[in-house]
């Protein structure tokens, strides 16, 4: 067979978001290359884990997400060789490509933390950041009723920069309206010095912090899981010091890379410790190969990874790559926004928005967002959804 016009490495929120713009544009001949026969909506995870959504929501058939006239190759990629334009698949078969958009997001770590693996699903540790153990999570938060609970965020970058302390807020207003959150002792690890990176969201999140009387470990890491003894190792890299801290729930995020096959291939950015692929940061092409673009979860850029960074990210990459199929330079642009809608109880949101310079970027000119809401919550629960499988999926919004 003869070279596709479009390769797409991915089916998820950017491979797909980008193949329907590229529908609508009237390109032909596009390739989605996706071994999974589901599609999941991973923002959800956050409510499935706080028992406020079920995990069916946030599930749909790949084929029923593919666009009309977008032919799908039910396989993972393994290589790529951008010298030659070429994706090899996991059978062997080579796929020849003109353009290539990759997207195949990021990988979960899970051997990254001594113990964690084999901890995982069992000895009362769980993790929204895979479905399979999302629903697990708030298992374990309806049955405690006092003990210690612990919440984790790894050293690396993680999608959705928010997740691993939104579940605790979840989880510490539970217990405040069943009476027990004064019996139960919440302690959050963070690699950072502060809760969030802009100020304008991170004096809200002190308040919350200190309204559930949660103990914050800043610039700190879980370094080991011993499930057996139910207790973790917190390295504190600001002391210098570690400490074994025993738990009676482990709510933890593992650290995150690039996937293995990527990091070691050509298109890697060697200025990433974590092999994300190399991508000009304004309009997403690669700079040693002008038909290759990356987005998503799986791009090197200095911007929080989210779904809602690829609603911005699809339509500049699907607009430069026609631009691109047509001799000329990329002009169009993407300014970093991201978005990450911390829920801060069981019917409270922050919406915190904001670009590459930490600039916050509210899309709601005319309500406060710079305040926990609860219409944000609804907007969450309720209108993301449909906007995620109606309007971004299909390329309308
Ligand atoms: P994905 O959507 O993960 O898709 C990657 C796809 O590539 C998958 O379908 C996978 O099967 C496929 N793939 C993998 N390997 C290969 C291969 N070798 N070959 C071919 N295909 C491959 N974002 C928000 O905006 N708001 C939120 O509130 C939010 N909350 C989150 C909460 C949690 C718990 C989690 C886990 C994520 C959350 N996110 C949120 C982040 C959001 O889900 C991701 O940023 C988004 O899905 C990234 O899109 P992507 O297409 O890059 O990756």
């Amino acid at each position: 067979t003869g070279r596709h016009r479009v390769v797409i490495v991915g089916g998820g929120s950017a491979g797909v978001s980008v193949a329907a713009r590229l529908r609508r544009a009237g390109v032909g001949d596009i390739v989605l290359v996706e071994p999974s026969d589901t599609h999941w909506y991973q923002p959800l995870w956050t409510l499935v884990g706080g028992g406020q959504a079920p995990l069916n929501g946030s599930r749909r058939r790949q084929t029923s997400v593919v666009p009309d006239g977008v032919h799908w190759i039910r396989r993972p990629a393994t290589a790529i060789d951008p010298d030659t334009r070429t994706v090899t698949l996991w059978n062997g078969e080579e796929l020849a490509y003109e353009h290539l958009v990759l997207a195949p997001g990021l990988q979960l770590d899970w051997d990254g933390v001594p113990g964690l693996d084999e901890a995982i699903g069992r000895d009362r540790v769980s993790s929204n950041y895979s479905a399979e153990y999302a629903p697990r999570t708030w298992e374990l938060i309806r049955n405690l009723r006092s003990g210690t609970a612990v919440f984790t965020q790894p050293a690396t970058p993680v999608k959705c920069g928010g997740a691993p302390q939104k579940i605790m807020y979840l989880a510490a207003d539970h217990w405040r309206r069943r009476k027990v959150l004064a019996d139960i002792r919440v302690v959050f690890v963070l690699p950072d010095a502060a809760l969030f990176r802009v100020s304008e969201y991170r004096r809200i999140l002190e308040q919350v912090v200190s309204r559930y009387g949660v103990e914050v470990r800043f610039r700190s890491e879980m370094t080991a899981v011993d499930g057996g003894r139910r207790e973790i190792t917190v390295t504190d890299h600001a002391r210098g010091t570690t400490e074994r801290l025993g738990y009676d729930l482990l709510h933890a995020v593992p650290p995150q890379s690039a996937p293995d096959w990527i990091k070691t291939g050509p298109l890697a950015d060697p200025a990433s410790p974590h092999g994300f692929v190399a991508a000009d940061r304004h309009t997403l092409q690669h700079p040693r190969y002008e038909t290759v673009f990356a987005l998503g979860d799986v791009a090197h850029l200095p911007t929080s990874k989210t779904g809602a960074a690829v609603r911005k990210q699809a339509p500049v990459v699907a607009a430069n790559l026609v631009e691109v199929m047509n001799g000329r330079t990329p002009t169009h642009r993407y300014d970093g926004y991201t978005s990450c809608p911390l829920v801060t109880a069981r019917d409270r949101m922050l919406l915190a928005e904001f670009d590459y310079d930490l600039r916050p970027r509210p899309s709601f000119p005319l309500i406060d967002t710079f305040k926990e809401r609860r219409d944000m919550w609804v907007f969450k629960r309720y209108l993301l959804p449909p906007v995620y499988w109606h309007g971004m999926l299909t390329g309308r919004l």
